[in-house]
């Protein structure tokens, strides 16, 4: 039987980039499954030579493919992913974080959160400016499309999975930018009569993931909040290298129109080039891709043969292992193809 052929645009990134990239073109030879990737050089030495013009050449190639898998790139005079975000219209992060059971973590209970980003504004689209010589000031900015795109995502994923929304922000202290987040949820809350929804206020949510993390499944939040807690939940389930996210833009109808995936964690120079990276985000990555694919089935095999490996102690050094990037991706690999062999 032929193997189906989709175009992904791979944006290359910085740091473990590079060894990253050569583990899942890897790992992609093994699957029965043709991805032709579309190169576009998000480097930083590339992206100061060619500025404006390498996002639109990204742009350009990920509007065409409607998919794309994402290195972390390092952030200097820009953020390429705020950028991406904003030129794509990426309104909406889906970051699924979850403990695995035999990963050695200082955190002992177990996790299970799918945390959903308003993808743009918050704190994070403008850097601010000097007032004077000892004042600062930014804007916050939040916006009724996103938030109602995120809302709606997060319930409906909370509909399918059968979980419940927890949605959380500080408004009662940011009334203008907060009060609008959870006046858009409250409104797509009543549409979902189905799914149990509860808010929180966004300092008490971070304590209360820790005490009581069971209570959490699916978390609604605006963007730097997002960032704050996902990172956090990584921390919790043992290792930054563990996140993958799915960022999404999405048509009138609510039918995702480009998907951006990629690891949450950055481009770890302290361990950049010494074979010792993590590819587990990335592979996750490279799974929830196949699942937006409709690969359904090869994307579920990699994410379980990945964390069923990690379980039987398979790990790289960040998670008390002694694999290293390529062999720990040569027994994904193999794993992968004898799963899905067995089929
Ligand atoms: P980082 O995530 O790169 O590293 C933090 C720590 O986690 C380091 O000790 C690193 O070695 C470890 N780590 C991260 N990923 C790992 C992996 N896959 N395997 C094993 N260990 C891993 O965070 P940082 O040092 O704060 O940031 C470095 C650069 O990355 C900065 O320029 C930052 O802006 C950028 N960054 C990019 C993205 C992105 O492109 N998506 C995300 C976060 C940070």
């Amino acid at each position: 039987m032929q193997c189906p052929t989709y175009r992904v645009t791979e944006l290359l990134g910085d740091g473990i980039g590079e060894e990253l990239s050569r583990a899942v073109h890897r790992l992609v030879a093994a699957l029965p499954v043709n991805l032709e990737f579309q190169a576009v050089d998000l480097r930083l030495e590339n992206r100061r030579a060619r500025r404006t013009a390498i996002y639109d050449e990204a742009v350009a190639s990920i509007s065409e493919t409607g998919f794309a898998l994402k290195y972390p790139t390092t952030t200097a005079e820009e953020s390429p992913n705020a950028i991406l975000r904003r030129r794509l219209d990426l309104s909406v992060i889906h970051r699924p974080v979850s403990t695995i059971p035999g990963v050695p973590t200082n955190f002992r209970r177990e996790l299970d959160l799918d945390i959903v980003r308003i993808a743009t504004g918050g704190t994070y689209d403008d850097p601010g400016r000097m007032i004077g010589e000892d004042g600062a000031v930014s804007l916050r900015i939040v916006e009724r499309r996103p938030v109602r795109e995120a809302a709606r995502y997060a319930f409906n994923l909370a509909r399918k999975t059968g979980r419940r929304v927890t949605s959380a922000s500080k408004h009662t202290i940011q009334k203008a930018t907060d009060g609008l987040f959870e006046q858009v949820t409250t409104e797509v809350a009543r549409q979902f009569p189905e799914v149990e929804h509860a808010t929180e206020l966004f300092d008490a949510l971070l304590g209360k993931v820790v005490m009581a993390p069971e209570k959490f499944q699916v978390v609604l939040v605006l963007n730097e909040y997002g960032d704050f807690l996902s990172d956090m939940a990584c921390g919790l389930a043992g290792s930054l290298g563990i996140g993958a996210s799915a960022n999404l833009g999405f048509d009138r109808a609510e039918v995702v129109r480009v998907a951006l995936f990629d690891a949450a964690h950055g481009t770890a120079p302290d361990i950049a080039g010494k074979n010792l990276a993590n590819p587990t985000a990335i592979f996750l990555a490279l799974s929830l891709l196949l699942n937006q694919l409709g690969e359904i089935e090869i994307g579920r095999t990699l994410k379980l043969a990945t964390l069923d490996l990690l379980r039987e102690g398979v790990r790289t050094r960040d998670l008390g292992g002694g694999e290293t990037t390529e062999s720990f991706t040569e027994e994904v690999a193999a794993e992968v193809a004898r799963r899905l062999a067995a089929k």
